[in-house]
C-alpha cells in the first residue's frame, strides 16, 4: 500500500539523474530494486498501471529498465543506470485506444466505441446501446429492482408525454427543467391544443395521479418505482454521462408527514450507495447537496459521490426529500386520523444509465475496461488452445467445464474464433472480462485450466498470476474467485479515493488538491462564495457528507465562519 500511496504522487517529478535503484526507490516508495531481477521491474510496471497512475515503467531489455512519463516530450529512458532522452513507444498504436493514464477523457470516448458497449445515435445526443452495454444494464437493472422490492416498492408506468401545463404549476420546478425540455408542438398533421412535454422527470405527472390514488391516511404510504427513458436536451454530450435521452429508473413515494418521508428518503440513498459498493464494486460518499446544487423543486437533495480514475467525482445516484411542494402544486391530500385533510410529504430517486459512465471511470486500465463480476456480461472467459485435433478436444473440454459453470450460475463465454490466442487475450482484457482460463494441450493432459484475473497479482515476469484448477473442482472454485475479484476491486477503488483524499484548510492547498482529488474543506454556505471557488479551480461542493465528524472553522475561500456543521467534500466533477 505504501507503494500505490507513493505513485499517486500527483507530481512524481524527478529533477536530477539518478541511478536506477534511486529512481525506482523513488517512484515506489521504497528500494524496488534491491536484490531484484530486471525482470521483477515488469511486476512493478503493473502495480503502478492497476492503480491508475500517470508513470510508466516499462521492461526494455535483459540489461536494463525503460521509465516513461506522460506527456511524451517529458519522457525519459534509463537503461542500466544511464539517463538518455529518448521517444518513448506509445500504448496507442498497440490497442488503438489512448492510454488511461496519458488522458482519462480521451480514453473514455474511445474505449466505450471500442468495447462495443455504445454508438452515437443519428439526432444530436442520442445513443445507442450496444448488446455488451444493455448486458451491463440489464444486470444493474436486475440487481437494483430486487433492492426496490425488499424494501417494499412495486412498480409501474407512467406515460413519456406530459402537458406543458403541469410544468407551471411548481415554480421553481419549471425554471429549473426548462433549458432541457422537448416539447411536441404538432401531432397527427396539426397542431395541438396544448403542447406536449417528452417527460425530463415525472414528478408532474404522477402528482396528478396520486391526488386521484390518495384520499385516506389508509392510502398511505405509496411506494411505486418506474423505469424508463426520459430526455434533456443536452449541449454537450457524452456516452453515457450526459445524454439527451437516457435510461433511468425513478421512485416516487408519498407518505403522511416529513419525519416518514425523510426515512424513506435516506433508505433509499442508502440502498444506492450499498448497490454501488457491493455490485459495481465503488466506494460512494453519501451526502447532501448544498443549496446551490439542489434539484429543481425539491426542499433537501442527497447524492452518492464516486471518484473516477482522474480524481473527478461523478454523482451516481440522487434521492430527495421534495417536502409538500408537489403535493400543493397538484392538491395531494389526505383525511388524517382526526378527520383532518393534510397534504402528503413525498419524495423521488434516481439511478440511470450515467452507473454505467461510472463503472467504465472508476475501474479502467490502459489495456481497457475492467468490470466488477456483478455487472460483467461475460464473467469468465475459457478460451481453447491448439489446432486440428488437439484444438477440437480443447474446445469439446472447454464447452463442458462451461456447462458446469452455468450450472452453478456464472456467466460464462467459450472463445473459439479462428484467431490467435493473443488476439483473443487482448481482446477480452479490453472488454474487461474479469476472469479468462485457457485451456491447451498441455493443460488437457494434467488435466487443469489455467485461470487469470482481468487485475491482480503479477508474477516476477510480470504476468497475470494464473492458477491451475483441477477440472474436477473447477465449477466449484470459479463464483468464490469471482467474488474474492470483487473484493479486490473495491478494495483498490477505496484505497485510491483514501489517497486521493485531504483534509485542508489552507486556499492554496485546496486549489492543489481538486486538481487530483477530493478536498474536505469548510465552507461559508453563501452561493457567491461557491461560485468564485467553481470559477477559480472548477471545484464545486460535491456533498456535505452524511457521515462526516461534526466540525466547525473558517471558510477555505473567504474566511467567514463555516455553514453545515462539517466539511465540505469539494471536487472536479462530470
Ligand atoms: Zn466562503
Amino acid at each position: 500500500m505504501q507503494a500505490i500511496r507513493r505513485l499517486q504522487d500527483p507530481n512524481p517529478r524527478i529533477t536530477k539523474p539518478l541511478c536506477v535503484k534511486e529512481k525506482f526507490s523513488c517512484l515506489a516508495g521504497r528500494d524496488a530494486l534491491a536484490g531484484r531481477s530486471d525482470r521483477a521491474a515488469r511486476g512493478l510496471r503493473c502495480e503502478a498501471r492497476s492503480v491508475g497512475v500517470r508513470l510508466l515503467m516499462e521492461w526494455r531489455t535483459p540489461l536494463g529498465f525503460e521509465i516513461g512519463r506522460q506527456p511524451f516530450d517529458e519522457c525519459w529512458w534509463l537503461v542500466a543506470g544511464r539517463v538518455s532522452l529518448l521517444p518513448m513507444s506509445s500504448k496507442k498504436r498497440d490497442l488503438g485506444v489512448t492510454p488511461l493514464s496519458e488522458d482519462v477523457s480521451a480514453w473514455y470516448n474511445e474505449i466505450v466505441f471500442k468495447a462495443e458497449l455504445a454508438d452515437r445515435g443519428p439526432a444530436k445526443g442520442t445513443m445507442v446501446i450496444r448488446p455488451y452495454g444493455y448486458a451491463i444494464w440489464e444486470l444493474l437493472q436486475a440487481q437494483l429492482d430486487q433492492r426496490f422490492k425488499d424494501t417494499g416498492h412495486v412498480n409501474a408506468y407512467f406515460p413519456l408525454f406530459i402537458p406543458e401545463s403541469y410544468f407551471h404549476r411548481e415554480a421553481e420546478h419549471v425554471e429549473g427543467f426548462s433549458p432541457e425540455l422537448a416539447v411536441v408542438t404538432h401531432a397527427g398533421g396539426k397542431e395541438l391544443d396544448e403542447p406536449l412535454v417528452v417527460r425530463p422527470t415525472s414528478e408532474t405527472v404522477i402528482g396528478e395521479m396520486y391526488a386521484r390514488w390518495i384520499s385516506s391516511y389508509r392510502d398511505l404510504p405509496v411506494l411505486i418505482n418506474a423505469w424508463n427513458n426520459v430526455v434533456r436536451w443536452e449541449l454537450r454530450p457524452r456516452i453515457f454521462l450526459r445524454t439527451t435521452e437516457f435510461l433511468w429508473q425513478e421512485g416516487h413515494t408519498a407518505h403522511a408527514d416529513e419525519a416518514e418521508a425523510m426515512v424513506e428518503t435516506l433508505q433509499m440513498l442508502d440502498v444506492y450507495a450499498e448497490f454501488a459498493r457491493n455490485v459495481a464494486a465503488i466506494p460512494m460518499i453519501e451526502g447532501e447537496k448544498t443549496p446551490g446544487e439542489r434539484f429543481a423543486g425539491a426542499v433537501r437533495t442527497f447524492t452518492i459521490e464516486g471518484m473516477m480514475r482522474d480524481g473527478k467525482a461523478l454523482q451516481s445516484g440522487t434521492s430527495h426529500y421534495l417536502g409538500t411542494n408537489f403535493a400543493k402544486a397538484f392538491d395531494i391530500t389526505y383525511s388524517d386520523q382526526n378527520n383532518e385533510v393534510q397534504h402528503v410529504h413525498t419524495t423521488s430517486w434516481g439511478m440511470s444509465t450515467r452507473m454505467i459512465g461510472a463503472v467504465i471511470l472508476a475501474h479502467g486500465d490502459d489495456q481497457g475496461l475492467v468490470l466488477p463480476p456483478r455487472l460483467a456480461p461475460i464473467q469468465i472467459v475459457i478460451i481453447p488452445i491448439g489446432r486440428d485435433d488437439s484444438g477440437a478436444a480443447a474446445t469439446s473440454k472447454a464447452e463442458e467445464l462451461a456447462a458446469e459453470l452455468r450450472v452453478a450460475g456464472v456467466r460464462v463465454h467459450v472463445d473459439a474464433r479462428d484467431a490467435s490466442p493473443g488476439f483473443k487475450f487482448n481482446d477480452w482484457e479490453l472488454k474487461g472480462v474479469p476472469l479468462r482460463a485457457e485451456l491447451g494441450p498441455r493443460d488437457l493432459e494434467a488435466g487443469h485450466v489455467l485461470v487469470a484475473h482481468r487485475v491482480g497479482e503479477y508474477d516476477e515476469k510480470g504476468r497475470a498470476v494464473k492458477e491451475a484448477i483441477p477440472f474436477s473442482e473447477f465449477g466449484g472454485r470459479v463464483p468464490a474467485m469471482l467474488d474474492e475479484y470483487h473484493g479486490y476491486l473495491l478494495a483498490r477503488a477505496d484505497a485510491y479515493r483514501e489517497s486521493n483524499t485531504s483534509t485542508v484548510d489552507e486556499w492554496q492547498a485546496f486549489a492543489e488538491q481538486v486538481d487530483t482529488g477530493f478536498a474536505l474543506a469548510f465552507h461559508c454556505g453563501r452561493p457567491q462564495c461557491e461560485g468564485d471557488i467553481k470559477s477559480e479551480t472548477s471545484a464545486t461542493p460535491r456533498c456535505i457528507p452524511t457521515y462526516g465528524d461534526a466540525a466547525e472553522g473558517v471558510c477555505i475561500r473567504c474566511d467567514k465562519p463555516s455553514d453545515y456543521g462539517k466539511r465540505v467534500v469539494f471536487g472536479r466533477a462530470y
